[in-house]
């Protein structure tokens, strides 16, 4: 089958662009069902968007120091956000503490409470 050079409309921008014979031949291999909504200026941004971090910059306000700072992520209480650095500091102050946390404890709970379960089960059969 041949492909003609077709003029779709971009969904994003509103402009037209051709979706040439070539790219038309490229989806057809890949089973592509449908055809692209988007020029290929709006294509790169998007991509450039999803895989770069410049999008998800969130302004925050350090609680420590004050400083305005942005983090790449959605602060899920935004007054108590660190900056970059202090975040980064109280983090590496804290290493050493969190070792001492009995994070074991809480397994070994668990799997106590798992085998309460196993003998219970073990009884009614
Ligand atoms: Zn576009
Ligand atoms: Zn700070």
């Amino acid at each position: 089958m041949d492909f003609q050079d077709k003029t779709l409309t971009c969904k994003e921008c509103g402009k037209d662009f051709t979706w040439t014979a070539g790219e038309q031949q490229f989806y057809q291999e890949k089973q592509l069902q449908n055809p692209p909504a988007r020029c290929k200026d709006c294509r790169s941004a998007r991509k450039q968007s999803r895989f770069g971090r410049s999008d998800v910059q969130f302004e925050i306000t350090c609680k420590n120091c004050g400083k305005q700072d942005t983090v790449n992520f959605k602060p899920r209480d935004p007054s108590s956000v660190l900056c970059t650095e202090c975040f980064r500091k109280e983090r590496q102050a804290g290493e050493g503490q969190v070792k001492e946390e009995p994070a074991e404890s809480q397994v070994k709970e668990e799997s106590a409470e798992e085998k309460v379960k196993e003998e219970v089960k073990e009884k009614k059969e």
